[in-house]
């Protein structure tokens, strides 16, 4: 490894961000760059540790840890503190098909790993893996890479997610004729239509990973839902192969008294007109649901909440409160979350860094439980109570807290309680098989469904999950669908 004290030497340097009340002003991104020399420095605390964790992408009995795609982290730290960057791109190329977009929105499971991250904050990996790509596209070293030969094969993906996508750049470059099939008016799934701009610019970003895609000889038909604009049996008879890559896109609801009232939305409903409103006409034409000047009450503590939280700041929303049923978590591990598990601690993601910033407090309230909603036509408010997990037989479930029912004034409720599955319209008509859960019935690691020649892979397979996964199932789903075509 680069330099064998760096670990003891250096401390670790996060990317600084522009200020939460200047960036909540506008809708791109708000990371400030790093200096080359600063990565490169950063690199060196990666300590030579002899088994590194940070790349496992291992199963544990409590949930995964290590990243996903198996990314080669300690050479790559290793090529950077050497100034290699080249060589460094090339290698993180051979694992993840889109670090660009794994750079800014993935958790880090790697970092929970790292095994520096025992006793001292763990290595930057997310920011090395962010720098070694943009760098590369600055530098002009990610050019279209289109296949030499063609096998005549021909493939169809549904769905432009990450993992239709990462499944669709394989089989490209394994020569076989690739279609992917959208039904948004624009393609990336989630990506596009989901994780806010600020987090990830649609258009320097993602259009820039879609238009080299289209480059290389994918195809891309967006605004074609398959099952309705297409049938699944045509896509059959034309298609040597189909990959199903839906997503898990069906909301959980919250079905209380009051959930009809004007104002209660799906948060994804928000995101979406949001985004499509800003890419379409910078927020001129109003055709969105618009916060501002609300109180804005978002039920759901995780990425999707916190994507409503900013988003609702940035329309100038008097107010906005996040209610999370579950308990607010330890500040450092607890003893049944040990090392190498991603950990499960307190955090201030960045919606909240900016609803702290300008309400002086994190918006969270842990351990409240949404009883109705009040309003005659239009809501008015939210009536919530405090509950306790209490175990009952073998399992916790939630018990009310007496006497602590409050009103919470709202005029706009977002619910944001993550998926239940993927949407069952499209596999009824194939004749897929599902799971107890509702996914897709398709093993890992095989992917095949029940139906010969369709394989299923991303959060329609596994369940509402991370972009970095999903990208690890296209990549893998890839595999399994050119040895079934070759
Ligand atoms: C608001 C939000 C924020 C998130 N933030 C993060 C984050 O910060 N970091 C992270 O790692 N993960 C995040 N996630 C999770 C992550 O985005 C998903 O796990 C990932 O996108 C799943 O990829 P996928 O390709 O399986 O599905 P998706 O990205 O959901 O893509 C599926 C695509 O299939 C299309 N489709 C569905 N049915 C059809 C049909 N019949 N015909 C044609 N097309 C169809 C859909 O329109 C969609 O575009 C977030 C999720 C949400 C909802
Ligand atoms: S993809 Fe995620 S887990 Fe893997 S190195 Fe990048 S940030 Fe870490």
């Amino acid at each position: 490894m680069g330099k064998p004290t760096g670990f003891l030497e250096i401390n670790r340097e996060e990317l600084v961000d522009e200020l939460p009340l200047d960036r909540v002003q506008h809708w791109n991104e708000f990371h400030k760059p790093m200096a080359k020399k600063a990565i490169q420095c950063q690199a060196a605390r990666c300590m030579d540790c002899g088994v590194p964790f940070c790349h496992t992408g291992a199963n544990l009995p409590s949930g995964a840890s290590g990243c996903p795609v198996y990314n080669l982290i300690p050479d790559w730290n290793d090529m950077l503190y050497k100034g290699q960057w080249q060589k460094a791109f090339k290698l993180l190329m051979k694992t993840n098909n889109f670090p660009e977009f794994t750079g800014r929105v993935c958790p880090a499971p790697c970092e929970g790993a790292c095994v520096l991250g025992i006793h001292e904050p763990p290595v930057t990996i997310k920011n090395h893996e962010y720098f070694i790509i943009e760098h590369a596209f600055e530098q002009g070293w990610i050019t279209p890479n289109a296949p030499n030969t063609r096998t005549g094969k021909k493939v169809a993906i549904i769905g432009s997610g990450p993992a239709g996508l990462a499944a669709a750049d394989e089989l490209n470059q394994m020569g076989h004729s690739v279609t992917v099939y959208e039904r948004a008016d624009r393609a990336g799934g989630l990506l596009m239509y989901g994780i806010p701009n600020m987090k990830l610019d649609k258009q320097k970003i993602v259009d820039r990973r879609l238009q080299l895609l289209q480059d290389e000889g994918i195809e891309i038909k967006t605004s074609t839902e398959i099952g309705k604009d297409v049938s699944i049996a045509e896509l059959q008879k034309t298609y040597d192969a189909i990959v199903i890559a839906i997503g898990s896109t069906t909301p959980r609801d919250l079905p209380v008294e009051g959930r009809g009232l004007e104002g209660v939305h799906f948060a994804m409903d928000y995101l979406t007109q949001t985004t499509k409103s800003l890419l379409n006409f910078n927020h001129d034409d109003n055709n969105y649901i618009n916060a501002k000047g609300k109180n804005v009450v978002v039920i759901g503590g995780g990425d999707t909440g916190t994507d409503c939280v900013a988003t609702a700041l940035r329309q100038g929303c008097k107010s906005v409160k996040q209610l999370e049923i579950m308990p607010m978590p330890p500040e450092t591990r607890a003893d049944n979350n040990p090392w190498p598990e991603y950990p499960k601690i307190y955090k201030l993601d960045y919606g909240q860094q900016e609803a702290k910033a300008k309400q002086g407090v994190d918006p969270r309230a842990y351990e409240v439980m949404t009883k109705r909603f009040l309003g005659q036509d239009e809501l008015e408010g939210v009536v919530a109570t405090q509950i306790e997990w209490i175990k009952h037989e073998g399992r916790f479930v939630p018990q009310e807290v007496p006497g602590t029912e409050q009103i919470i004034e709202a005029e706009l409720v977002f619910l944001a309680m993550g998926f239940t599955g993927p949407e069952q319209a499209v596999l009824k008509q194939a004749s897929i098989n599902l799971s107890e859960q509702g996914n897709i019935e398709a093993n890992y690691g095989d992917f095949t469904t029940n139906v010969p020649g369709i394989f299923a892979a991303g959060d329609c397979r596994r369940g509402q999950s991370l972009v970095v996964w999903a990208i690890n199932e296209g990549r893998a789903v890839a595999q399994k669908c050119n040895s079934y075509l070759i």
